[in-house]
């Protein structure tokens, strides 16, 4: 059997494909030049499964969809402070080459407009082989060498000038000290970088999988640079149509003028389409609105609400021990975080005087448990152990690894409760 993924990637395009509006960018003349019906998408999940509909093995130019991912390599490179010292991580609501400012600090407000962007370049690595780190760090997120395509990096250092008014203000202010034109030329050529559209599926699902490439397996970032990079682009992303990208399509993204676009939604998927002509935003026209469609058929917005929490404990239920007396089994389920440990320890607080002394924790329908729930699952052990109960984990995937709640407090491991329950 066919996967249907693919067939309904391919509705998706032939549904959007009609719509001829925008105009490919022409500020960069090597881009005028490019065939404006190209058209492909991709989706890839966090465990690298790729599902592809059109031409998404041909190349473009990665434009500004470098930036999110150089952001990622200049924390992992420098640390988060470092690099806020120098780029804050405020909306603009303004157009990719607007030359602004923060006033007194001369920070540019976000990383994803020009100025940011150029700033962030520059911290991706010492002057010698900062392009080199760059060029290895997308490889590394797309999980293949990358190259550059030479034409449009030259037809773009040839007339970049609002980009070199840009860096000339960030010169004036201190907040790059080097040669403004030679960090133009680098972040130019970092935009000249060559992809496909099934790279920048796999580069955003490496970020929907925190840092770590579906395929190679490589931690390319740690998750918590993901975490910063994944809300930057939320908020700032699509520049000055952020707010209504985030209302309508919810998923947190990334364009480029080529006409690319990423999506990546934490914990699901990687998404990318490309597709040259673009609305007076600078983004994809056709691309925006594969990811509307996406969003909607697919339920993909981020502000779904997620498993309801009541969901943890799919059963309670008590069994003969098989030492004699009660005991009782809550089953839980699914990925638990914050709000499902929580609702189990109010289920355990509530019931205190009616628990027998035996109580079971069967995690074999549990696929995660997050290391804050994780905390808290082992303190109402503890707590529950030195009021007298007597807890046995039934865990045979090794979701709780190592349960040890302190005070010389741990649990009994077992494999099933068929070996503490008799049948009654
Ligand atoms: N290289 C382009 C520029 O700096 C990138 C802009 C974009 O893709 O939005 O103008």
């Amino acid at each position: 059997m066919r996967s249907p993924i693919p067939d309904y990637l391919a509705d998706v395009m032939t549904a959007c494909a009609p719509d001829e509006g925008g105009q490919v960018a022409d500020y960069i003349p090597e881009l005028a030049a490019v065939d404006p019906d190209q058209f492909a998408l991709c989706l890839t999940t966090v465990d690298g499964a790729i599902h592809e509909a059109g031409d998404s093995g041909a190349h473009f130019t990665i434009q500004s969809i470098s930036k999110p991912f150089v952001y990622a390599l200049a924390i992992q490179e420098l640390g988060l402070d470092a690099v806020l010292a120098k780029v804050d991580v405020e909306p603009s609501g303004e157009a990719f080459n607007e030359l602004s400012l923060e006033e007194g600090s001369g920070r540019p407000l976000n990383p994803m407009i020009n100025a940011g962007a150029i700033v962030t370049h520059t911290l991706a690595g010492p002057p010698a082989d900062r392009f080199d780190r760059v060029l290895a760090g997308l490889s590394a997120f797309a999980g293949r060498p990358l190259d550059v395509d030479e034409s449009v990096y030259a037809s773009e250092a040839a007339t970049a000038f609002r980009n070199y008014a840009i860096a000339n203000m960030l010169r004036g202010h201190g907040t790059i000290t080097e040669d403004p034109a030679a960090v133009v030329h680098g972040y130019t050529r970092q935009c000249a970088i060559r992809v496909t559209t099934k790279d920048m599926a796999l580069m955003a699902a490496t970020l929907a999988n925190g840092g770590v490439h579906p395929i190679t397996e490589e931690e390319v970032v740690d998750d918590a640079v993901v975490r910063q990079v994944l809300s930057v682009m939320t908020t700032c992303g699509m520049y000055d149509a952020a707010g209504d990208w985030l209302t309508t399509v919810g998923i947190p993204a990334k364009s480029g003028v080529s006409g690319g676009l990423i999506g990546a939604l934490p914990g699901q998927v990687g998404i990318a389409a490309f597709s040259p002509r673009l609305d007076e935003h600078g983004h994809s026209v056709r691309g925006e609105d594969v990811f509307r469609r996406l969003s909607r058929d697919m339920e993909l917005h981020m502000m779904n609400a997620a498993q309801p929490a009541r969901a943890t404990i799919r059963r309670t239920h008590t069994v003969r021990h098989a030492e004699g007396g009660d005991a009782r089994v809550y089953a839980l389920h699914g990925s638990i975080q914050f709000a499902g440990a929580e609702r189990l320890l109010r289920d355990l607080v509530s019931r205190a005087d009616e628990l027998p002394t035996e109580l079971v924790f069967d995690l074999s329908d549990v696929h995660a448990i997050n290391a804050t729930a994780r905390r808290m699952i082992l303190e109402v052990i503890r707590r529950l152990t030195l009021e007298g109960h007597h807890v046995t984990l039934v865990d045979p995937g090794a979701t709780l690894p190592e349960p040890d709640s302190g005070s010389g407090v741990r649990p009994d491991v077992v494999g099933s409760v068929g070996e503490v329950s008799r049948t009654a």
